[in-house]
């Protein structure tokens, strides 16, 4: 079989010279392939039929890149814990280059574990299988769930050990994303270019990712309020089925708005809006309640090195960028109360609408806190409630008094809509569409992750990979991986960052 012909046209190479270095990846000694999503290459249109297993191992471990591909290490830096680090970039990843999928999008094809790059500083560039194939689970589990996010091609093993605290099987992920630019890519920029650099990198951006605002008054004002309106609504998505990313440092947050780098990230379980799970997360920075400050924070360090660019007075650049990042919250508030409305059943027609639905959104998250009640299962028993099933609700509560006042407060709200008046089905009908039955439970993700590396077994992986791509649909088949984990299991659970 001959290798493949890839249409790669690689614009970040060819545009933005000087920010990146060309790099090969390493060879590896026997890859293997673990995992290879056949429904996102027929997205990229590749024409892979007939490539076997091994072919397609060595052609995603880098030891056989097929032609056009171009690999850069691209150049970063980013506030780490706040900390600013001007120079980071891809360590351990390289830009194989872009292609143009069956939408007409274009998307960056990158692999992570590839080898020392010269950004790799101490490190090895590497990765292990148990990260890898976790990248796989949470970006399969984000796509189904209809949240913006990068995605894997491909894990291919390769034979090689890891050195982390213990050693490990190593991996190669290919990773597709919109594209692979951050905050971290402007503050490198602007931190080791000339403006006119900067201005090239935030036209190229404009042109990729929001070609709609080319032509405003004041582009780059308008492209760090899309960048911001993004985020607000990623954001809300994330708070809307409790995931929480766990690193969220400028060089992770990306300009098209997906989520990107699944590291340390977990899903909540039982309600808590303080709750971390990052080993290095010692002050709770990244909590689950603290990600649209957060967000914020790394918008605003965006705005800085937009400056320049948005007025040639600087006083004025800050209030017009000022403006924007203010308005951030009230953006953020808006989506996740559009979600959140309709994850209690709701349309936002009556009177006072905004403020109602808040309060009582809000009330029902401190009950869910109170009674450290599972967040997806409450919200997916509020939908059988919906249907005249209380029992199952119930049971998620040990003190019924608050719920049953919650309850009749949401059924009045319920009672100011007709969807329930119409057809008493619908309104749960609605509410099992945007309230998951499945989410990667914590304990299944590892004891899958622990069986692949541990054991080279990826019976589990599959799966729970397969029940992840069908989060709304209820299907008892597939009832322990709905399963919360246990409380025990949860006190102890740290995730850590995969390096
Ligand atoms: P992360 O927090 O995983 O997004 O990585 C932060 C920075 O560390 C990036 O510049 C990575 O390329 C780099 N990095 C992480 N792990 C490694 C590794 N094993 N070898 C080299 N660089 C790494
Ligand atoms: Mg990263």
């Amino acid at each position: 079989m001959p290798a493949p012909v890839i249409p790669f046209d690689n614009t970040y190479a060819r545009y933005l010279p000087g920010f990146y270095e060309a790099c090969r990846p390493a060879t590896v000694p026997a890859p293997v392939l673990l995992f290879f999503n056949h429904g996102l290459a027929a997205e990229l249109q590749w024409g892979l039929a007939g490539q076997d297993d091994a072919a397609l191992a060595a052609m995603f471990s880098g030891n056989a890149l097929p032609e056009g591909a171009q690999p850069i290490a691209q150049a970063y830096s980013g506030h780490q814990f706040g900390q600013f680090n001007p120079h980071l970039g891809d360590g351990r990843a390289l830009l194989i280059g872009e292609v143009i999928d069956r939408l007409g999008r274009r998307r960056d094809i990158a692999l992570k574990g590839s080898g020392r790059t010269p950004f790799s500083r101490r490190g090895d560039g590497k990765a292990a299988v148990g990260p890898m194939l976790r990248e796989v689970l949470i970006g399969e589990a984000m796509h189904a769930l209809g949240i913006p996010t990068t995605r894997a091609l491909a894990v291919v093993s390769t034979g090689e050990p890891v050195f982390r605290e213990r050693t490990l099987p190593g991996a190669i992920l290919t990773r597709v994303a919109a594209s692979h630019l951050r905050v971290g890519t402007f503050q490198y920029f602007a931190a080791h270019g000339t403006p006119e650099k900067l201005r090239q990198l935030a036209d190229y951006a404009i042109a990729r990712h929001f070609p709609e605002i080319a032509e405003a008054d004041n582009r780059y004002l308008e492209f760090l309020r899309s960048v911001a309106e993004r985020q607000a609504a990623l954001i809300a998505r994330w708070m809307q089925v409790g995931f929480i990313h766990g690193v969220m440092n400028t060089d992770n947050m990306g300009i098209p708005g997906e989520s990107i780098d699944f590291g340390p990230c977990a899903f909540m379980e039982a309600y808590d809006p303080h709750a971390v799970f990052s080993s290095i997360d010692e002050m709770g920075r990244y909590a689950y309640s603290a990600q649209p400050r957060i967000a914020r924070w790394n918008l605003a360090r965006l705005a800085e090195t937009l400056l320049p660019l948005i007025d040639a007075d600087e006083g004025r650049a800050i209030s017009l960028a000022t403006e924007v990042i203010d308005a951030f919250m009230g953006r953020y508030q808006q989506h996740w109360l559009d979600g959140m409305r309709a994850k209690m059943g709701l349309r936002g027609t009556v009177a006072h609408a905004d403020h109602v639905d808040t309060a009582l959104c809000e009330s029902w998250l401190d009950l869910l806190h109170a009674q450290q009640v599972d967040y997806t299962l409450a919200w997916r028993r509020l939908a059988d409630l919906a249907e005249g099933n209380e029992a199952p609700l119930r049971a998620l509560f040990a003190g019924q008094p608050g719920l049953d006042r919650w309850l009749e407060r949401w059924r009045e709200r319920c009672a100011a809509e007709d969807i329930e008046s119409t057809a008493g089905s619908s309104r749960a009908g609605a509410m099992r569409r945007i309230n998951p039955w499945l989410i990667p439970r914590n304990h299944r993700v590892e004891e899958a992750l622990n069986a692949a590396s541990d054991e080279g077994d990826l019976a589990q992986f599959e799966q729970l990979l397969n029940a992840l791509g069908r989060p709304f649909d209820e299907e008892p088949a597939k009832a322990r991986f709905a399963e919360p984990a246990s409380a025990d299991f949860m006190t102890e659970f740290r995730t850590f960052c995969g390096t």
